[in-house]
Formats: C-alpha cells, sequence, structure tokens
C-alpha cells in the first residue's frame, strides 16, 4: 500500500504557485532571454519572486523561518519553471549549501544562514572544482590553515558559477595537503573541510571565464590570497569533510535532473506547438509525418523515465535513506535527464527545420544549457564510474 505515484497536496500547490508566477513572466519571456542569455545578467526579479512564493525556504524546517517541505518541493519547483522555458542555477547552488549546513553545521551556523535563505536574503555559490581537480575532488589544493579564531584560505577555484550574484560561497578545502596525507599514510577522503566564505572577503580576486550553457550566471577562476575565514564558519569537524560533501552533490545532482526535465517537458511541448502549424507539402501540418512524431514520442517515453527516477531520489533523500543509496538513484536521475534533455532539444531544433537556429524560436539557447548537463555538474562519464563500481560491483578502472 506504500506505493503512490502521486503529488502530495503540498507539492501540487507549490505547482500551481510556481506556474502562476511564471505566467506573470512568460509575457516578458524577450525581454528575459535578452537579459539573461545575452547579457548574463541575474534574474533579481525571478529570484525575488520565487522568494516571496516561499519556495527558496522548502528546505529549511520552520524552527529557521521555512516551511520544511523538504527537497521534493524544490524539486516540483524547479520542474515547473523548466517547464516554462525559465530557470536559475543560483536556486539549485543555494539549495545544495543551506543543505549541507542544515545537515552538518553548528546550531548557531543554522540561525545565522538558514532564515536569510528563506527570506531570498541570501545566494550562495559553490567553490570545487580547481584546474587540476575537477573529476577527480581529492587532488584539489587548495588550503585552510587554522590561526587563533579565523581560518587563512590561499588556492585557486575555476568554473565557479555567479560567485558575482552570491553573498556566500561554500568552498572546499584541504586542512590536510596530499604531501601531508601520503607522510601520515593517511587515506585520500581525509582532510577535507568545508567553508562558507564571505564573497566580498578581502584577498578574494575574480577572473571571468567566457563560457556558454548557464543563464543570467557567469563563471570565474577565484584566487583566494590568505583570505581570513572565521573559524565558526566551518562546516562540520575539520578533515572529516568529505562524507558531508558527497552528501550535499546529491541534491545538486537531483535539482539538475529536475531542470533537464522541466526544459524536456518545454522544448517538446514547442515541437509539436511547431509541428502542428507548419506546412510543407499539400495542405497538412508536418506534425502528421511520423518521420516527425516518433523521435518526439520516444522523447516522451524516456522523460517519463526520467521524472520517475528524479522523484525516487528525491523521496528517498527527503526520507533520510542512506546517502550511498540516494547517491546511486541521484546520479541515475541526472544522467538519464541529461541525456533526454539533449535529445529533446536537439529534436525540438530538427522538427523547426531553419527555425530551429533563430533566436526568434530561442530553441539554440537551450542546446546549450541542456549539452552543459552531460558534462556539469558531474560528467557523464564518471556517474557510469559510479553504477558500474558501486551498483554493478565491476572493479575500479581509475
Ligand atoms: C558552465 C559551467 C559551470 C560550472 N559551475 C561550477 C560551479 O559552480 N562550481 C564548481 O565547483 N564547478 C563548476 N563547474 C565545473 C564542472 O563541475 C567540471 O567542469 C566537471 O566536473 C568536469 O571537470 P573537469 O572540467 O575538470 O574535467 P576533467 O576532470 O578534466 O575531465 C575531462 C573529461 O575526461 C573524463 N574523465 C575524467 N576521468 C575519467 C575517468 N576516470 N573515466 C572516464 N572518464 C573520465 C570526464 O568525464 C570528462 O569528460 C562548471 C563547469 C561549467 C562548464
Amino acid at each position: 500500500m506504500a506505493m503512490d505515484f502521486e503529488l502530495s497536496e503540498e507539492h501540487k500547490m507549490i505547482q500551481k504557485t510556481v506556474d502562476d508566477m511564471i505566467k506573470r513572466f512568460a509575457p516578458r519571456r524577450e525581454e528575459f532571454r535578452k537579459m539573461v542569455l545575452k547579457e548574463k545578467k541575474f534574474p533579481q526579479e525571478l529570484w525575488d519572486a520565487l522568494a516571496e512564493a516561499g519556495i527558496m525556504g522548502s528546505l529549511i524546517p520552520a524552527e529557521y523561518g521555512g516551511t520544511g517541505l523538504g527537497l521534493t518541493a524544490m524539486v516540483v519547483a524547479s520542474e515547473t519553471m523548466g517547464s516554462h522555458g525559465f530557470g536559475t542555477a543560483l536556486t539549485i547552488l543555494t539549495t545544495m549549501d543551506s543543505l549541507c549546513i542544515l545537515r552538518n553545521g553548528s546550531e548557531e551556523m543554522k540561525r545565522r544562514f538558514l532564515p536569510g535563505v528563506a527570506q531570498g536574503k541570501l545566494k550562495f555559490a559553490f567553490a570545487l572544482t580547481e584546474p587540476d581537480a575537477g573529476s577527480n575532488t581529492f587532488r584539489l589544493k587548495t588550503v585552510a590553515r587554522k590561526n587563533g579564531s579565523a581560518y587563512s584560505l590561499s588556492g585557486q577555484k575555476t568554473f565557479i558559477t555567479g560567485v558575482d550574484a552570491a553573498d556566500y560561497m561554500l568552498v572546499v578545502a584541504r586542512t590536510t595537503t596530499v604531501d601531508e596525507l601520503a607522510k601520515q599514510g593517511l587515506p585520500k577522503a581525509f582532510g577535507l573541510s568545508l567553508f562558507m566564505v564571505d564573497c566580498k572577503s578581502k584577498g578574494i580576486e575574480l577572473q571571468v571565464i567566457p563560457t556558454h550553457g548557464i543563464e543570467g550566471m557567469r563563471q570565474f577562476t577565484i584566487f583566494f590570497d590568505d583570505v581570513k575565514v572565521p573559524a565558526e564558519n566551518l562546516i562540520g569537524q575539520e578533515n572529516m569533510g568529505s562524507m558531508a560533501l558527497f552528501n550535499t552533490l546529491n541534491p545538486e545532482r537531483i535539482l539538475a535532473a529536475a531542470t533537464a526535465v522541466g526544459m524536456s517537458d518545454y522544448v517538446i511541448g514547442k515541437a509539436v506547438e511547431y509541428a502542428s502549424q507548419r506546412k510543407v507539402f499539400r495542405d497538412q501540418p508536418i506534425g502528421v509525418y511520423q518521420g516527425l512524431q516518433h523521435p518526439l514520442a520516444e522523447c516522451k517515453i524516456e522523460l517519463e523515465g526520467a521524472r520517475l527516477l528524479m522523484y525516487k531520489a528525491a523521496w528517498a533523500f527527503d526520507k533520510g535513506f542512506d546517502p550511498a543509496q540516494v547517491g546511486t538513484w541521484a546520479n541515475m536521475a541526472k544522467y538519464q535527464a541529461a541525456e533526454v534533455a539533449i535529445k529533446s532539444v536537439d529534436r525540438a531544433i530538427q522538427t523547426h527545420g531553419g527555425y530551429g537556429f533563430s533566436e526568434e524560436y530561442g530553441l539554440i539557447y537551450y542546446w546549450e544549457g541542456t549539452r552543459l548537463l552531460r558534462t556539469a555538474p558531474i560528467s557523464k562519464e564518471m556517474i557510469l564510474n559510479y553504477i558500474s563500481e558501486h551498483v554493478l560491483g565491476m572493479p575500479r578502472s581509475y
């Protein structure tokens, strides 16, 4: 009797709230598209509307000013936004960092950060990747050394999204370096620590990397030069950040899947609409040809599979399942959702003929956004490695 595929009343309410909210923005889609895609400006108005509707408080328990509805609520909101062709990556980053604080931070830290997130006043970025440590997190070199009541942070991060728009970033640093691990015979998972770092701190220098793929957000290389981070901004215990980090990456993958699922809904809808109107031969729309119908029907079937995996992963996270189990479903959901989104955009572009490349129809922008999801936040290959090793029990190849 426990199996139930219906959204709860609260989740349906979130869906309707976001639906109504986005419909208000829909007439200004062109203005938004120009702002987020061409000018790379952060859509503050959209963020404010989300916060006003209580969406940013979905994950935050009532005692810290939120509604405590959980990750599934945020998944519903992201999926709904995506299904209208809207999205903002900073909701994903802020959500994952907030969950990390909620599950691993001190009481004082929760009280300091979480109410601001619930009110939409605080935005967070996430800084993990380094020039020599992308897929291989354990190789990261950014170091934090404790000196009295503060840590001194030095090193470099790259491809970090939205640091210019965020208030704080969650920085993953080494408090025990790789050389020190080798000397002491410690495992590579030891020595990582997580910090909330004020983006305006002295000693931080930002360099824009011209990149494509994320609406309204730029990517940066960040240089940390003896940045002072108060000791109370350490999340959890020094050197013990690995487990908290990997548990934080699960919600990121689930929310990336939600964005991909929503985008697929949007572009499949656009393709069907266009195919129903466009006439090329005789007096019938191109949508009557099975050559156009079948690829879209295939996308729809694969999309429903991705949606199920995405909800299963979010449900398991909210239920407090073992993080390794959540990780399996989160990785599968992200993989499947990214692949179906890429396929769906490709089919939507093909359905539109030459207009698939026009700015007027805007589909080509979704190509960049969906294609990115095969590479980030985790690459397709690293997911396949994970499933091969941890689910199929095959040898680790790297
Ligand atoms: C637009 C954009 C935004 C981003 N935002 C952020 C952000 O906000 N914060 C952040 O921390 N990072 C961010 N990233 C970084 C992103 O997470 C990394 O680019 C991604 O994890 C891959 O790391 P890498 O680029 O170092 O690739 P590499 O690790 O150098 O890998 C290169 C290729 O080799 C493959 N490969 C590597 N090892 C193996 C193996 N063992 N088996 C099979 N294949 C393998 C990879 O899958 C990949 O295809 C962003 C990236 C982009 C492009």
